[in-house]
Order: structure tokens, then sequence, then C-alpha cells
């Protein structure tokens, strides 16, 4: 594996989104910060999750108003409600938003009983089936190996699944009549950007569609915010996503939100 070298290579900020846990956390590197010749300098890198957990509140309300989910009626469940973008999702959604019912769902209890403290509501799912059943929309934000199958019988019609799980959340062949599957955390640039990473993870757009995560790094850079904006878990306030989705706007990124596009499909659509 190669480490990130960003002091090496003259770079004041990197995204490393979902491989951040996996680099500073499996490889402990917050405890052993000089990798051979490198030292670690924290500051210089980012998550990216405030941006990714912004981006995904903007999706959940701009594409449930396209497909006619009323939010002031809507049962919302998120998976992976206890993680850094889940917990964020879930502050936003409770301050900003007039959901009536929100469904938490993780396998940890006691950090799901600490959410639900600090929400001062939402329920706790019995388990992920029947939390998808009561849903009209699910974010999914777990971190899971490979992505479940949920028995489409079981879905409300319609349901809006915005999945923002590296690797995604849901399996990849799912599609039912009335369930629209949007890609979540993902942003699109009014301009071409020239580069071929985003081909390698099938954007269907790569010049112009990227991680949230990625794009937080680009925002900092123009903003000069050369700080570590998102680090750690569970800190992400809303006053840091006001910030960054400011800087989002401003920088001409918006929330992949293509209804007729590939990215959010239905069956017979
Ligand atoms: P965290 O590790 O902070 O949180 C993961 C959450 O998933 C926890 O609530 C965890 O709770 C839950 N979880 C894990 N496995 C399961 C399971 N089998 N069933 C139910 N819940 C589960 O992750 P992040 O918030 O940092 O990232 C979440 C996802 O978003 C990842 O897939 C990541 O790759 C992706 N991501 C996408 C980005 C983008 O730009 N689109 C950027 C960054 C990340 P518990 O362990 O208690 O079950």
């Amino acid at each position: 594996m190669r480490w990130p070298t960003p002091k090496k290579n003259g770079i004041d900020i990197t995204a490393l989104g979902g491989f951040s846990s996996i680099i500073f956390e499996n490889f402990n590197l917050n405890q052993m910060k000089q990798v051979r010749n490198v030292s670690l300098e924290f500051e210089r890198f980012t998550t990216g999750n405030t941006h990714t957990a912004y981006i995904i509140c903007r999706q959940v309300e701009a594409a449930s108003a396209q497909l006619g989910i009323d939010l002031a009626n809507a049962t919302v469940a998120v998976c992976g409600a206890t993680g850094d973008i889940g917990s964020a999702v879930c502050r936003w959604l409770n301050a900003r938003t007039d959901i009536p019912e929100m469904l938490l769902v993780a396998r940890n209890q006691e950090r799901l009983q600490n959410l639900q403290a600090e929400l001062g509501r939402g329920k706790i799912a019995s388990s992920l089936e029947d939390a998808v059943a009561q849903a009209d929309i699910v974010v999914w934000v777990a971190s899971m190996p490979k992505g479940v199958t949920i028995d489409p019988q079981i879905l409300k019609r319609p349901c809006l699944m915005i999945d923002g799980g590296y690797p995604k959340n849901l399996d990849s062949h799912f599609n039912a009549e009335g369930i629209h599957v949007l890609k979540g955390g993902i942003v699109e640039h009014s301009l071409d950007i020239d580069w071929r990473i985003m081909s390698i993870v099938n954007m269907d757009v790569p010049a112009r569609q990227l991680f949230a995560c990625f794009a937080e790094s680009m925002l900092l850079e123009f903003e000069k915010w050369h700080t570590n904006f998102s680090w750690g878990r569970n800190q992400i306030t809303l006053e840091k996503m006001d910030l960054i989705g400011q800087a989002s706007v401003r920088h001409g990124f918006r929330p992949l939100l293509n209804l007729t596009s590939a990215a959010l499909v239905s069956e017979g659509s």
C-alpha cells in the first residue's frame, strides 16, 4: 500500500472519505504519526464527511419533492444512524425539516440510545427490515462490506432510497417499480474536470460527478481553509454543514439529482 504523503508533495489538504477510518484507525496512525521517513500532519487530512452529510440532506429534500413525497408526513429511516455521516444527517433532519418520524438503524444499542437522547426523538428500529418497511425514505450510510438484499415486496410505494455507502449498501441489482434509488453523497460540478478517477468508480458522467468527500478537499483549497475540517467521529455540527454547504454552492457544486438519468432509476421509467 502507498501511504498518502500530502506534505512531501506540497499538498495542503487531502480527503480520504471512507478510507479515513481504514487508514487512521485500522493502522492506528492516530497514535503512530511517523510512517518511515514521513511525519503525518493530521491537519492536512479531512474525512470529507461534513460535505457528504450536507449533500445527502439536500438530496433528501430535493428528491423527495420531485417524487411528491411530503417530508411533513414522511417516515425516514437512517441506516448507519450512529456513524459519522449518519449522525450528522439525523441532526440536520431533526433540526431543519419537519419530518415527523425518524427510524434509527445500527447494531450497537448503546450508541443508538445515546443518539436518540441527543436528538430528543427518533425510534430505534427493531431490525433493518422493519425500518425499511415503514419508511418513505431510506438513507443508507452504513459501512457495510457489501450490499444487502431487500425484498421489494415489503417496501412502501413510492419509496426513495438514497444510498451513500461505499461500497453501496444496497445490492447493485436492486430495482423495483415505485422504488427510486439515488446515489447518495455525490455532487456534480458545472464544469468538466480533467481526471480519470471517477471512471474507475463508474460515475455516469465521470468528468462532472464526484464523491462529496473529494469535493470537500477542493472546497477547502478554494476557500484556503487549510485545516482538517472534518475529523474524528460524530463531531459534525449544523454550523459546519452550513459553512461547507455555502462554499459548495459558491463553487458550483450541486447534489446529484437527475431524476431522468440512470442515477435515479425505477423499473418501467
Ligand atoms: P462510520 O463507521 O462512522 O459509521 C458506520 C455506521 O454504520 C455506524 O452507525 C454503524 O453502527 C453502522 N453499521 C455498520 N454495519 C452495519 C450493519 N450491518 N447494519 C446496520 N448498521 C451498520 O462510517 P461513516 O459515517 O464514516 O461512513 C458511512 C458510509 O459512507 C461508508 O460506506 C463510507 O464508505 C461512505 N462514505 C461516502 C462518502 C461519499 O463521498 N459519498 C464519503 C465518506 C464515506 P454499528 O456498528 O453499531 O452497526
